[in-house]
């Protein structure tokens, strides 16, 4: 940069894309110094609150974000929520660019009759509850009888399927949320019903997810062979597939189908495909789910679920909802309601100059974890690309700090988030897990006193 002033930006979200879009920053313009505004404690959002718990490889890529963090150049702001404790105009006013890495927090319901019954949840609930999040503990899903159902066929359904039949031991030397592991060893959960609303071809799950819950000891996979029966307009979606990701998929389905009895299961996840819940019955808890049979219409490609009509009642004690994610929105921010994010081009948000948007709240959720790494590149050009023309900040450097201050908000530093973690890696240590996660904001700030810093 010809500019030797020190440029100040704004990232919110401290997840995957926020570290991206930071690591990008420092990179492009050296001369930046840059907030990370965080509304919980902990950061890494996504790879600690959506990411399974028995998949700790995927976790470590929190090692890069932590070297993010550590730039003497980048702050990070926890327990700050944006549009509550300090405005969208407030941060523009401080900032020469703010870009917006909030990703996704809620589910999509079903939209069916019933669906308020007693332990029927959605993914983000379910997954936030047993990773830990704040948002979610006070969940308490019942798991005193056999048969759970869990809707979706992406891979954040296989990771709740996986959960649910997991042998027990496996989930105590992971990060799993203390009373999700309590209430895990309890269960009586012994069959898991997961149902695809259109035909193995156009599943959205991968095949090493599949893979890995088609192998889980004591665990039987079941698929009835006639789903695998599949019309030309399904077979041509399959060999389209240049990354073979579908064919994959159909030979680990097609082994499941055909394998014997393994006399050792105890457990069993059982595929169903072309079938949707069409209401969910019980008194207070779910006991029921009604299920309709679809046929799929339309050309390879465009192949959509069509009620044939046909149904079946599935006796059930829990359902999980898993079909996607809702944006989050944040106040002063604009927000598409049908497609959930933030509406942007190239990363630039919307009618407002200077603001930008990366990860899930721009493109949807979807994509694993280093999709994000592209996107938040591409959005952190833009910002480049627009530098010449963005307006200095009106308001001086440290005038959030004295806002948040004066507002009575406790900033969680980065220096507070490394003796958290200290002492959840501790804890975790006496017990052979990775850490114990702390499960509340309050607990985190009773737990690392401001005086302390
Ligand atoms: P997803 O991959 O988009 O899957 C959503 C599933 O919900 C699809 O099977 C979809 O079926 C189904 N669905 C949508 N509306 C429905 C409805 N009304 N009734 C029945 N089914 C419905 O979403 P996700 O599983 O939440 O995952 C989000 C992203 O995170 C994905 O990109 C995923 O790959 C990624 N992820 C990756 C990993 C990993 O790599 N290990 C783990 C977790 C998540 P249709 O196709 O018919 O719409």
């Amino acid at each position: 940069m010809s500019d030797p002033m020190p440029l100040r930006f704004a990232i919110v979200g401290a997840g995957p894309s926020g570290f991206y879009a930071a690591a990008e920053l420092l990179r492009l313009v050296p001369a930046a110094r840059i907030d990370i505004y965080e509304r919980l404690c902990a950061p890494h959002g996504l790879v600690r609150y959506g990411v399974a718990p028995d998949h700790a490889k995927t976790k470590a890529v929190t090692r890069a974000f932590d070297r993010i963090a550590a730039d003497p150049r980048v702050r990070f702001r926890g327990n700050v929520r944006v549009g509550r404790d300090v405005s969208v105009e407030e941060l523009r006013a401080a900032h020469t660019a703010v870009v917006f890495t909030h990703g996704s927090d809620a589910g999509r319901r079903l939209g069916i009759p019933g669906e308020d019954q007693g332990n029927v949840f959605t993914s983000v609930d379910f997954v936030g509850w047993y990773n830990g999040h704040p948002d979610h503990q006070d969940l308490r899903p019942d798991f005193s009888r056999s048969t759970a159902v869990v809707v979706g066929n992406g891979n954040v359904a296989l990771d709740v399927a996986r959960i649910l039949v997991r042998p027990v031991t496996d989930l105590a030397a992971t990060d799993i949320a203390t009373p999700a592991l309590d209430a895990l060893r309890e269960s009586s959960v012994r069959r898991v019903v997961l149902l695809g609303r259109r035909g193995p071809a156009q599943a959205a799950f991968t095949p090493s997810e599949l893979h890995e819950l088609a192998h889980l000891p004591g665990v039987a996979l079941q698929v009835d062979p006639r789903d695998l029966e599949l019309p030309a307009e399904d077979l041509a979606e399959v060999e389209a597939d240049s990354s073979q990701r579908g064919r994959q998929c159909m030979d680990i389905l097609r082994a499941a189908a055909s394998a014997p009895a393994a006399s050792e299961a105890d457990r069993v996840v059982e595929l169903r495909f072309r079938t949707s819940p069409v209401a969910i019955e019980g008194d207070d808890d779910v006991a029921r789910v009604i299920l309709g049979r679809n046929r799929l219409e339309g050309a390879s490609g465009h192949r959509r679920p069509v009620d044939t009509g046909e149904r079946e009642i599935l006796v059930a004690g829990l359902v999980v909802g898993s079909i996607g994610y809702l944006g989050a929105r944040i106040e002063g921010l604009p927000f598409d309601e049908r497609t959930q994010v933030v509406p942007s081009a190239a990363g630039r948000v919307t009618g407002l100059s200077g603001v930008y948007c990366a990860g899930w709240i721009r493109r949807g959720a979807q994509g694993v974890i280093g999709n994000n790494k592209r996107c938040a590149a591409e959005t952190i050009a833009a910002v480049v690309a627009d530098l010449p023309g963005l307006p200095a900040p009106t308001l001086p450097a440290q005038s959030i700090d004295q806002l948040l201050a004066e507002r009575g908000v406790r900033v969680f530093t980065w220096a507070d988030w490394q003796r958290l973690d200290a002492i959840e890696s501790a804890a975790g240590q006496l017990l052979g897990r990775p850490r114990v996660k702390t499960l509340s904001t309050q607990d985190a700030l009773n737990l690392i006193p401001q005086e302390y810093v």
